[in-house]
C-alpha cells in the first residue's frame, strides 16, 4: 500500500472543478486552492466537497480508486446528482478501508457512502453527516460481525477517525478528530 503522504498528495493533479454552482472554473479553483489547503480542517462545507473530485478524474477515466475499491461503489445512491456518478472520496477513508480489507482478508461490501444533502435528508442522515464529505462509509466484512469489525477499528485507531457500531453494518468515517458510537 502507499504511503499515507503519497495518497494525499493525489498524483499531482489538479483538481476537476464543476461549474454547475454558476461559478467559473477558474474563479473556483482559485478559490479552492487558496481557502482550503491540505492542511485546513478536515470538514469543508458539502456544496464544496461536492465540486472536487479527489483524484481529479474525469467521466470516461479509470474509476479504480485503490487495490480494492472503485469510484462506482462510493457513489450517491440517488442517480440524480453529480456524485451519483463522480463521487467525492477521500483519501484518508481509503486507506482505513485497505486497511480493514487486508486485516481480515476478506471482501469489504460498502453499502452506503457518499450522499448528497437530498438523499442524505431522504436516509435520516445527521445534517452534518460525515457521508455528505466523501469521508464516511459504512460497510460490511465478509462472514465477519460487525461487533468485530468496530472492535478492531477502535482498537487499531485509538484516538482519531469516527466509528459507529450498527447491527449489521460498521460505520466508518476519516474525520479528523476521535468519535465513537
Ligand atoms: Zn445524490
Ligand atoms: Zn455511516
Amino acid at each position: 500500500m502507499a504511503s499515507r503522504k503519497s495518497w494525499r498528495r493525489g498524483g499531482g493533479r489538479r483538481p476537476r472543478i464543476s461549474t454547475q454552482w454558476g461559478t467559473s472554473a477558474t474563479s473556483r479553483l482559485s478559490h479552492f486552492q487558496t481557502k482550503q489547503p491540505r492542511t485546513a480542517p478536515r470538514y469543508k462545507q458539502p456544496q464544496e466537497a461536492g465540486m472536487v473530485s479527489s483524484t481529479g478524474r474525469a467521466n470516461g477515466e479509470p474509476m479504480k480508486l485503490s487495490t480494492h475499491f472503485r469510484r462506482e461503489e462510493f457513489a450517491c445512491p440517488c442517480g440524480d446528482c453529480r456524485a451519483s456518478h463522480d463521487p467525492v472520496v477521500d483519501h484518508t477513508l481509503i486507506e482505513i478501508l485497505e486497511d480493514i480489507r487486508t486485516h481480515f482478508n476478506k471482501p469489504i461490501a460498502v453499502t452506503s457512502a457518499f450522499r448528497c444533502y437530498r438523499h442524505n435528508q431522504e436516509v435520516g442522515g445527521k445534517p452534518a453527516s460525515q457521508h455528505l464529505t466523501g469521508r464516511a462509509a459504512d460497510i460490511i466484512v465478509r462472514s465477519r460481525p460487525s461487533e468485530e469489525v468496530f472492535a478492531y477499528v477502535t482498537e487499531r485507531w485509538p484516538d482519531e477517525f469516527g466509528f459507529g457500531s450498527y447491527a449489521t453494518f460498521t460505520h466508518i468515517d476519516s474525520r479528523g478528530t476521535k468519535a465513537r458510537w
